[in-house]
């Protein structure tokens, strides 16, 4: 055990140090498959506010680096550490309150996002955003990524839900902006400053959230096209039409090539292109929205089938969270953006990385959350290849000068983090540099939470260790 590691024992108590293969599987995301790995100098869980707070105490003390930690699902090595010492929040992850009466509910940021999902189900309630990896992603990560997912189109992301944040900043000072209070306009806005910080300004220890009540009904639809044209003019006529169903998510037929065959319904034997949707709200409201959404699906459609509400609509939700995993094992791995363009300039966005994808002999594919302008696009690499990861890189870069052309941005919901270090100052202005600058500058003096994390510099000893990127 290093030094390091017994005055932590000694400030946190034995059983909050992780060491040996137990601290292996705090050192990786989801960007593992792309084959990015850090280190720590300890990696530690904490169990209370106070504790974090006298983790970070020490640290400022001790000039050490700080790498909050949620459930590890991210896309951008956000929680990746490189040295420092690595806080996993998993061991803050009590409900404190649920009020149904309220629709609002009261969560430490290790709670994991399903067990919102399921409490929220539970008492009548609905908590939308639903990022991908939701029986493994916590509030917190949610938060400090500001994630979307399906539902976000008709929903909104994450920040939409939250209406107080407490969280541990400088120094080990604790500090809270909001509560269960729906509307509170007394301070500047800094609890929307802190949502999707990506653990670069503080550490996120308990959040309040805006509940829904649960829509009476979801009404899933699948749309089948042979062209990507056909399936994009049909997502037009749904926004040129004012229709707002809860999902607008569309796959390509590189994403079907590798998910298809598990979809839970036949596809026909030409789909290039697929929507997916959903109906919701009370009865009478989801079946109202119905005739108008399958007309404006239906044109030049090779099949519009409207699936079961109980079966169907979870078979189909599983099925949408695995065509990630679906794709990376085509190859072995995958390198994949979530760039986000303007929702006019979909077709471009969707076509460009297909290009790309020719242009640098990778096969390629792309699926997203259509209707907020979200692509996923995908490049299928064999994670030992040198060659792949470097054909990867050049796709990526072009990847995100084509968001930037089409007025986008590199990042639709997964954050910078390290994946995308180096792209804010493509995206933003000098002055606008320099005010998120001065940001990171009051909250974190020091720059020990996340070095190298969301373009706030730091890090740079490392960069080459991860030469892949
Ligand atoms: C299969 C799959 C599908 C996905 N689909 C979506 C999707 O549809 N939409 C979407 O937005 N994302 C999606 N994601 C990405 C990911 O699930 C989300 O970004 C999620 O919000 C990350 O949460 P986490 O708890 O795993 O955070 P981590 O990966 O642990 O951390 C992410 C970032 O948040 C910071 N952080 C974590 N916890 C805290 C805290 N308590 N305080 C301060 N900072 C913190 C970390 O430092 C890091 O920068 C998907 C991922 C997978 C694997």
């Amino acid at each position: 055990m290093s030094g390091l590691q017994r005055d932590l024992e000694r400030l946190l108590g034995g059983e909050a140090l992780r060491t040996g293969d137990a601290a292996e599987t705090y050192l990786h995301d989801a960007t593992e498959m792309q084959g990015l790995r850090g280190w720590a100098d300890a990696v530690v869980v904490p169990q209370s506010t106070a504790d974090v707070a006298r983790l970070v105490a020490w640290c400022y003390k001790h000039g050490i680096s700080i790498v909050p930690r949620g459930g590890g699902t991210g896309f951008a090595g956000g929680a990746v550490p490189f040295g420092g010492v690595l806080c996993s929040l998993e061991g803050i992850d009590h409900v404190r309150s649920l009020e149904p009466e309220n629709w609002s509910a009261e969560v430490e940021a290790g709670v994991v996002t399903a067990r919102v999902h399921n409490l929220a189900r539970s008492n009548g309630l609905f908590f939308a955003p639903d990022p991908g990896a939701s029986s493994q992603s916590q509030i917190g990560g949610n938060v400090a990524c500001n994630a979307g997912g399906p539902h976000s189109f008709k929903y909104g992301s994450t920040g939409v839900f939250v209406t107080g944040i407490e969280a541990v900043i400088a120094d080990g000072d604790v500090v809270r902006f909001g509560g269960h209070c729906r509307k509170d306009v007394a301070t500047y806005d800094l609890r929307s400053v802190l949502v999707g910080s990506e653990g670069t300004l503080g550490i996120l220890t308990r959040i309040w959230l805006r509940l829904l009540p649960a829509p009476e009904v979801t009404l899933p639809v699948a749309a089948a096209y042979s062209a990507v044209a056909d399936g994009v003019e049909a997502l037009r006529r749904v926004y040129g039409h004012g229709l707002l169903p809860a999902t607008l998510e569309y796959f390509d037929e590189g994403a079907l090539a590798a998910a298809g065959e598990t979809f839970p319904r036949q596809l026909p034997a030409n789909t290039r292109f697929l929507i997916l949707s959903e109906s919701d709200g009370g009865r009478d409201e989801a079946e109202a929205l119905r005739k108008p959404l399958e007309e404006a699906l239906a044109e030049k459609a090779l099949s519009v089938a409207w699936l079961e509400e109980s079966g169907d609509l979870r078979a189909i939700q599983r099925w949408r969270s695995g065509v990630s995993y679906a794709v990376s094992a085509q190859r072995g791995g995958k390198v994949s953006e979530d760039i986000a363009v303007p929702f006019a300039n979909i077709e471009a966005a969707i076509e460009g990385a297909r290009e790309i994808g020719e242009r640098i002999g990778l096969p390629s594919c792309s699926w997203g959350h259509a209707g907020d302008g979200i692509v996923h696009a995908t490049f299928l690499i064999d994670a030992r290849s040198s060659d792949d990861l470097s054909k990867a890189n050049l796709g990526i870069a072009e990847l995100f000068e084509l968001s930037r052309r089409l007025g986008g941005t590199v990042t639709g919901e997964h954050g910078l983090g390290w994946v995308k270090r180096g792209q804010l100052e493509h995206q933003v202005g000098t002055a606008e540099l320099k005010l998120l600058r001065g940001i990171k500058d009051i909250f974190d003096p020091a720059h020990l939470f996340n070095p190298g994390k969301k373009g706030m510099g730091g890090g740079e000893r490392e960069v080459g260790l991860v030469s892949a990127f």
